[in-house]
């Protein structure tokens, strides 16, 4: 039945589930209250949709049977609160597009590693020759391709964002990596608003659904002992008891071990592609979703030994004078940094800041004191940034450019020392995105 539906954002997501709702045969209408890309307009105007923006129409969307709301539109918008209060049910697009997929889904939620594992996961599954597609928080909208053409498989990254807004959302696997502080400016700089967000991804799984779990997490402990699973669960950690009905991942004597229904692949954390701590968990959890979904062994350990790390985590851009530069310009909370520091065996030259999501810097301390040497804040404001390592770390200076920042990097830095953008904040004051912050970092690495 034709639905009256508006679509809130006109950006992948809303253009995405615009065209798809469109398709399904509704009258469909977007409303932007910035402005929309002209990419976008072309894609909605080659469709027949219309939209408007600078601005939303409040009696057009509140004549809605259904709104389908982008991820960056915060609850607390003036238009999703009138919504509430005249009970017009609003979703997200993933919700929207699951609706209207018959694949299996893989979705992947966390604080850090989403994209990471997300990546690993596809690679296997395409590896493995299945007809799989790849979305949510990533490349291109799931609801345009659904749109496009429905897969056998979906691999999708989901932020909490886009949980808030899903209801019916049930994926087959579900990866939850870790919960640490994110995004709380968000969450009425409530923790738990947070967390309660992230756990939405297992709440509708039955026991034929599989959840895949990082056991070394409190916070993902505390909640499943609360609010149990019924999902089939597969715990992955670094050191595990492996009792006889165990399953999931874990190290012993540097193997990694996948234990899924009476079946193991063992194989040594030396071949692993992806190199470092964290990135123990991304292989653990893709490899066991690999098992799970009864890969060959052959593929599985292929996968994870021949992948390419992504631009803008912990890569290396070059050597200059001796002096290693490092880019994790995709940092963009506390946790992400701790693993950045953590993985540094070199004297540390720390470029940090940007825009602070209320961040607590406590849990870095010990490693800042063992291994910074000096802190290049680079950020509008880092007044938080001096308050919280004023007396940690001997020198602190501030940049206001990608550029300053490496340049006073290269005067302070010795050879075998490391320069790391790790920025433990999001980059909006002074870069458009992550990944202009990275490009410009390293961009002003190659000109010394
Ligand atoms: P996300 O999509 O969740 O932001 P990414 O894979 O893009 O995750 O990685 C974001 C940042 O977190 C990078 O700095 C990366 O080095 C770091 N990271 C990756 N995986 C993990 C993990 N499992 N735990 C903690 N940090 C991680």
């Amino acid at each position: 039945m034709s639905q009256r539906i508006t679509i809130l954002g006109g950006g992948e997501s809303g253009t995405g589930a615009a065209v798809l709702a469109k398709k399904l045969g509704n009258q469909v209408f977007l409303s932007d209250a910035g402005g929309i890309k002209t990419k976008y307009k072309d894609v909605l105007s080659h469709h027949g949709i219309e939209w408007e923006e600078g601005g939303h129409s409040p009696n057009r969307i509140l004549d809605s049977d259904l709104v389908i709301k982008s991820p960056g539109i915060p609850e607390k918008a003036p238009i999703i609160k009138e919504l509430n209060v005249r009970n017009i049910p609003w979703i997200d697009e993933i919700e929207y597009a699951y609706q209207h997929t018959n694949g299996k889904i893989i979705a992947i939620t966390g604080s850090n590693g989403k994209t990471t594992t997300t990546l690993l996961t596809h690679h296997m599954l395409v590896n493995a020759g299945l007809d799989v597609g790849l979305g949510g928080n990533i490349g291109k909208s799931f609801a345009l391709q659904v749109a496009e053409r429905d897969r056998d498989y979906w691999v999708l990254e989901v932020s909490s964002f886009q949980l808030d807004g899903t209801r019916t959302f049930r994926p087959y696997i579900a990866i939850l990596m870790n919960i640490t502080p994110d995004h709380l400016d968000r969450y009425n700089y409530d923790f738990q608003n947070y967390i309660d967000s992230k756990m939405r991804i297992t709440r509708n799984q039955t026991p034929s659904d599989h959840l895949i779990f990082w056991q070394e997490d409190p916070v993902i402990v505390k909640e499943l002992s609360e609010k149990p699973t019924r999902a089939t669960c597969y715990p992955f950690a670094l050191v595990a008891e492996k009792t006889a009905d165990w399953k999931g991942a874990r190290v012993n004597n540097e193997e990694l071990e996948i234990q899924t229904i009476n079946n193991q692949l063992t194989m040594s954390i030396h071949d692993l592609a992806l190199k470092g701590k964290h990135n123990l968990f991304n292989s653990m959890a893709s490899g066991v979703a690999g098992r799970i979904l009864e890969l060959r062994k052959e593929v599985v350990r292929d996968s994870l030994t021949h992948f390419e790390n992504i631009e803008h985590r912990l890569e290396f851009v070059a050597k200059v004078a001796g002096i290693t530069f490092i880019n994790d310009s995709k940092a963009t909370n506390v946790n992400s940094t701790w693993y950045a520091l953590e993985s540094m065996d070199k004297p540390v030259i720390w470029i940090a800041g940007g825009v602070d999501k209320g961040n607590d810097y406590n849990e870095l301390m010990p490693l800042v004191q063992e291994r910074v040497k000096a802190l290049i804040c680079l950020g509008k404001d880092n007044s938080k940034l001096h308050e919280a390592f004023g007396g940690v770390v001997d020198q602190i200076v501030d940049a206001e450019s990608a550029q300053e920042a490496v340049n006073l990097a290269y005067e302070l830095g010795y050879k075998g020392d490391a320069v790391l953008l790790s920025p433990a904040c999001a980059s909006f004051d002074l870069f458009e995105s992550y990944e202009d912050r990275g490009h410009q970092f390293k961009q002003a690495v190659r000109s010394l």
